[in-house]
């Protein structure tokens, strides 16, 4: 589906071109006085027709931003140059004022900045010159030349208009984008989680099984069965951390979901962790003050939060604190964790989320997953800010519950 899609959209591409490029030769050939003399406007005038038919052709096959830049350039040069080689044609003025709109077509919203900048000083110099220098050439313009420059303004205002509305749509559907994508990554972990979850859980069972009945057993003492007790407590562990992810491929219906008070899972979370930090010499500064609910299951909540606070640490130098604020802003609780540590880049944020994607030596690549799955759960969303070498602020929004 994708791929019909971008052809479609390479076949509009190159019907708007040869559209474009048919009139401009029209415009070149149709009841030109310049075809008679064949001068050096003219040659100017065919020449850059050539120029832009060429580029406008081979555009998507690159498709950067250097070449956009170069069309622009070009855009701007064919019609200043048609504006004076044919000062007769009073429309060619208002093709000046739509010059930014050819970087609307390219979605480059720089490029639209930057053309937007360059013809309003282009467009002051070409008044300017025609105000002191014109000898009846530019009337229309001349005559009324206050009222051309706020036209010009209004056409600036429009074109920023829609450039502002076709940003947004582009936006939202990107981020729309993102979120299939990431709907679909999470898709394919939970169901790899299953099957290797499923595999280990059985073996478990048993071994567990049998350590049980070896505790009651009468022929091993007490130092044995303490070793055996402490067997079940790890395999009792590793039995829920294998339930937690079958529960990502099947959601368990019957978690308890009630009125969860942040500030007191939060006040467990931090002095869970607090320990864990004092490893390296890090602090967890807690500031929540007013209590705020969220219609969650605790466990789930307090996974998600330890996994984010864990990261936080781990990302944070020997000595430097994680700030952990709570609040409420309107309708939407709002978890912040802010840590000082070394950051990541637009890609490594990017790639949060895919399962066993881990930068740490001793790393699983499944917290983030876990998180943004519980999350989603929950119609919360989990937000990353990070720079590198200057820290992280991950911003965690859950509805809030009354
Ligand atoms: P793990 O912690 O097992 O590596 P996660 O899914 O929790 O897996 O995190 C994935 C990766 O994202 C980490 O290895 C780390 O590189 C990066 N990351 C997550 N949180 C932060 C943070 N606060 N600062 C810097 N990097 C982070
Ligand atoms: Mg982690």
């Amino acid at each position: 589906m994708f791929k019909t899609y971008i052809r479609n959209d390479q076949r509009l591409y190159y019907f708007t071109i040869l559209l474009v490029i048919t009139i401009m030769t029209l415009g070149l050939l149709i009841k030109n006085h310049l075809i008679e003399e064949l001068g050096v406007g003219f040659i100017f005038h065919l020449s850059i027709v050539v120029i832009i038919s060429v580029t406008l052709l081979i555009y998507p096959k690159y498709g950067t931003h250097r070449f956009r830049t170069i069309i622009i350039i070009e855009a701007f040069i064919y019609y200043y140059g048609i504006f004076i080689l044919y000062p007769e044609t009073w429309s060619n003025f208002i093709f000046l004022c739509f010059i930014p709109a050819v970087a609307i077509m390219f979605f480059d919203s720089k490029l639209f900045h930057f053309s937007l900048f360059i013809n309003s000083i282009l467009i002051a110099i070409t008044f300017g010159f025609i105000a002191l220098f014109d000898h009846g050439l530019y009337t229309y313009i001349k005559q009324d030349l206050v009222s051309n420059a706020f036209n010009y303004v209004g056409s600036q205002a429009l074109i920023y208009f829609i450039f502002y509305l076709t940003n947004l749509r582009v936006k939202k559907q990107e981020l729309y984008y993102e979120q299939i994508k990431q709907a679909e990554r999470l898709k394919t972990a939970g169901q790899l989680a299953a099957a290797v979850a499923h595999e280990i859980r059985n073996p478990v069972t048993v071994v567990k099984g049998f350590l049980q009945l070896y505790e009651q057993d009468s022929q091993f003492n007490d130092a044995i069965k303490s070793q055996f007790t402490l067997m079940i407590d790890e395999l009792n562990t590793a039995e829920s951390v294998v339930s937690q992810f079958l529960s990502i491929a099947k959601p368990d219906e019957y978690l308890d979901i009630e009125s969860v008070n942040l500030k007191v899972v939060l006040q467990s979370v931090t002095d869970l962790l607090n320990s864990y930090g004092l490893l390296n010499n890090n602090n967890i500064e807690l500031e929540i003050k007013e209590d705020c609910y969220i219609a969650a299951n605790k466990i789930e909540l307090k996974q998600l939060l330890i996994n984010i606070i864990k990261n936080a640490l781990e990302a944070s130098e020997i000595g430097e604190s994680v700030i952990v604020t709570g609040g409420k802003k309107q309708d939407i609780v709002e978890i912040q964790v802010i840590d000082h540590g070394h950051g990541m880049s637009d890609t490594e944020i990017e790639c949060l989320g895919t399962p066993f994607y881990s930068l740490k030596s001793k790393g699983t690549g499944l917290g983030m997953m876990i998180c943004y799955n519980i999350a989603a759960k929950y119609k919360g969303t989990i937000e990353f800010q990070s720079a590198i070498d200057e820290g992280t602020t991950v911003t965690i929004c859950f509805p809030s519950r009354n």
